[in-house]
C-alpha cells in the first residue's frame, strides 16, 4: 500500500493521561494504517485506549509521542487555525455521549458542520433534514435534543457526522442505543456515504450485530493493536469469522 492511498497512518502512538496524582498510559505504541475505501472496526475491553485513539486520528487529542497522519498530512505540526479548518472539512466524528447542543433542534444540530464550512443556513438546514430523513427522523427535524429518546440522539449524532461528506468519519459506538433494524440502516448509510470515493470509516463497537460490515476489525489491549482480522480475506475464503 503506497501512502497515497492511507486515509490514516499511525506509527508508534503512545499517549499518558497524567491526573496529578498518577499516570495512565493510554496509548502504548499504537501502529495502524486504514486504507481509503476501507471500514475499520475497533474492538477491545473497556479502558484499553478506544476512546483515545479514535481522538487522536480525528486530531482531537495530540498524542505525546509517534507519527498520526491524516490523508497524507501531520496535524500535530499544523498552525491551530488550519487544523480547525482541515477537521471541519474532513472529518466527522460521532461521540460515544453524542454531544448534541442542547439549545438547537435535530437540524440545526445537524448544520452545524455545514455553517463552519461556509454553508448558507437555509441551505445547510436543507441538506439537514435531507440526511434526517436518511436516518428515519425526517419527522423529527424540529425536536430539541432533549425530546427525543437516546437512539433518535445517535442518529441525529451519525446525520450530523456525515452531512458534510467528510473524508473521514470516526464512530465512537454509534449503534450502542439502535434497535437491530436502525443500527442495520444506520450502517448502511454509513457504509453508503462514507466509502463512496476516496474515504474512509473508523468504528469502535462492542455490537457483534455489525461486525458483517468491516472491511478489518483491529482488536486492541492495553493500549495496543493486538490483532487484526481481515474480513474480506476471509470472505473471499469463505470461512467463518473468528471475532
Ligand atoms: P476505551 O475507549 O477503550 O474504554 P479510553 O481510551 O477511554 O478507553 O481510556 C484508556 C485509558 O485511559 C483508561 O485507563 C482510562 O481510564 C484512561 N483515560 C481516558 N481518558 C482519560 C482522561 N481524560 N484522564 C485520565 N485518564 C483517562
Ligand atoms: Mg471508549
Amino acid at each position: 500500500m503506497t501512502s497515497k492511498n492511507l486515509a490514516v497512518r499511525c506509527q508508534n502512538i503512545m499517549k499518558t493521561y497524567d491526573t496529578g496524582d498518577q499516570k495512565v498510559i493510554a496509548l502504548n505504541g499504537v501502529n495502524l494504517d486504514i486504507a481509503t475505501g476501507e471500514l475499520m472496526m475497533l474492538v477491545g475491553p473497556s479502558g484499553c485506549g478506544k476512546t483515545t485513539l479514535i481522538s487522536v486520528i480525528a486530531g482531537i487529542l495530540d498524542q505525546d509521542s509517534g507519527l498520526c497522519e491524516l490523508f497524507g498530512h501531520d496535524l500535530l505540526t499544523m498552525r491551530s487555525k488550519d487544523k480547525l479548518r482541515f477537521r471541519a472539512q474532513n472529518i466527522g466524528f460521532v461521540f460515544q455521549a453524542f454531544n448534541l447542543l442542547p439549545a438547537l433542534n435535530a437540524a440545526e444540530n445537524v448544520s452545524v458542520p455545514l455553517i463552519i464550512n461556509g454553508v448558507k443556513r437555509i441551505e445547510a438546514e436543507r441538506k439537514a433534514v435531507q440526511v434526517l430523513a436518511q436516518v428515519g427522523l425526517g419527522e423529527r427535524v424540529k425536536s430539541m435534543p432533549s425530546q427525543l429518546s437516546g437512539g433518535q440522539q445517535q442518529r441525529v449524532a451519525i446525520a450530523r457526522a456525515l452531512v458534510h461528506s467528510p473524508r473521514l468519519i470516526v464512530c465512537d459506538e454509534p449503534t450502542s442505543a439502535l434497535d437491530h433494524e436502525s443500527g442495520q440502516n444506520v450502517m448502511n448509510l454509513l457504509k453508503d456515504v462514507a466509502l463512496s470515493q476516496d474515504r474512509a470509516l473508523v468504528i469502535v463497537t462492542h455490537d457483534a450485530r455489525i461486525f458483517s460490515f468491516a472491511d478489518r476489525i483491529a482488536e486492541m489491549d492495553d493500549g495496543h493493536i493486538v490483532k487484526i482480522v481481515d474480513n474480506t480475506a476471509q470472505l473471499k475464503n469463505n470461512s467463518p469469522k473468528t471475532l
